[in-house]
């Protein structure tokens, strides 16, 4: 009968001595099955059971009740060198208070979405150990990443503390669509180090490097990987624009509340037509449909300003639709010219902003990709944050991007 309940339990080595059942809880007594050892200390073969002390390890539960297993560990003295030792096991490691499979069941559980709090709550555990079963098996899926350097990388922001300056960079692998490092910082020396740090031949690889427009990432791929090309995410160029459509559009609402206050007091001013109009402004011109496209036009007769506004973002959008690279680069001169012209400051601001990059907008033309795949992880990485309640650390936030998106 014990031999039938150890296979039931099935864990290696071990041999189920007696069932003690607890209201819903199963305590186990278990035993190593005596194997011959030698004395790791002198590798003399002389040695005595010297105490039998009891720890408790829990196991993934048996037909939906907890389990633990109650260990009668062997501690052993050497008869030649009188010292001691204890016998250990793959499966319940010195000092874990968990087995390795039930670690693995908890870490399983984390990375498919589940909140900490709650598995913790289910699995009778408590969140410390989800977190450091989590832990154990990110350092293991590191580990076992591939080596090699795609050919296209991307660099990309992303906040890892909220409300604080701690940027990281998400370095991600564009062709295999996944997360191949975390950085801690943004910064010109943080991206030479880690780029430093990659073999020659990891560096040759790399043919095109996809970035958000910040001078530092460019500055730093330049001087460590001279020979890839650099292109400047079209969703950061594209979001840029919109943004600065936004902002004159605030101010539009603003100058209007102004102008009327003094006749009726602020409450009667609000004209909230601009402010309802805010998504679908942003919106791409050939994603409206006729009955929104009707409705900007009444608005564009209302207010000019918004209208130019946003034929500046649009003709900074068409940029990107060009069939060739000459239609490209005639669209972004036109788009320049009429920024210019307007004289809407966040449109001065934003074509200052762009100017220096026009090189590399440009070679999106001959190198199509974008940073999609790193602004989705970005994304997850926000859901993720909200589940493991704040992340304390920038190590952690390291592991979590590279276990759920790596
Ligand atoms: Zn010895």
């Amino acid at each position: 009968m014990q031999d039938h309940v150890s296979r039931l339990v099935g864990l290696d080595g071990f041999r189920v001595k007696c069932v003690i059942e607890d209201g819903d809880q199963l305590d186990l007594e278990v035993e190593l099955v005596a194997r011959a050892q030698s004395c790791p200390h002198c590798a003399g073969g002389a040695l005595e059971v010297h105490e039998r002390p009891v720890v408790a390890v829990r196991d993934l539960p048996i037909a939906g009740r907890q389990a633990t297993l109650r260990w009668r560990k062997r501690r052993y003295r050497c008869r030649d060198c009188r010292r001691t030792h204890t016998e250990s096991c793959e499966q319940a490691p010195s000092r874990q208070r968990l087995t390795g499979r039930f670690h693995s069941r908890l870490a399983e559980r984390a990375r498919s979405g589940g909140a900490h709090a709650e598995i913790a709550r289910e699995e009778r555990t408590s969140r410390y150990q989800v977190t450091k079963a989590m832990r154990i098996s990110a350092a293991a899926a590191i580990d076992s990443r591939p080596s090699a350097l795609p050919r296209r990388l991307s660099f990309d922001e992303a906040a890892h503390r909220k409300g604080s300056n701690s940027l990281a960079t998400v370095v991600s692998d564009l062709d295999r669509r996944c997360v191949h490092e975390v950085l801690d910082g943004r910064s010109k020396r943080v991206l030479e180090r880690y780029l430093g740090s990659l073999s020659e031949e990891q560096r040759s690889g790399v043919a095109v490097v996809c970035i958000d427009l910040h001078d530092p990432y460019r500055q730093a791929v330049r001087a460590k990987l001279p020979d890839a090309q650099i292109v400047a995410d079209p969703f950061h160029v594209v979001r840029g624009a919109g943004e600065a459509l936004d902002t004159v559009r605030r101010a539009r609402q603003r100058e209007q509340r102004a102008t009327v206050k003094g006749k009726r007091g602020r409450s009667a001013t609000w004209n909230p037509r601009l402010y309802r109009a805010r998504h679908l402004l942003l919106r791409g011109r050939e994603r409206l449909t006729e009955r929104q496209r009707r409705r900007l036009c009444d608005l564009f007769a209302f207010d000019p300003v918004i209208a130019e506004a946003w034929w500046l973002k649009e003709a900074l959008r068409s940029v990107y639709a060009a069939d060739s690279r000459a239609q490209a680069e005639w669209r972004l001169d036109r788009f320049a010219a009429a920024a210019a012209r307007s004289g809407y400051q966040p449109f001065s601001a934003y074509l200052n902003g762009i100017t220096p990059w026009r090189e590399e907008i440009l070679a999106h033309f001959e190198q199509p990709v974008s940073n999609g795949y790193a602004e989705g992880v970005i994304n997850k990485v926000k859901v993720i944050k909200r589940r493991a309640y704040g992340l304390p650390s920038f190590e952690g936030f390291r592991e979590r991007v590279l276990v759920a998106c790596g």
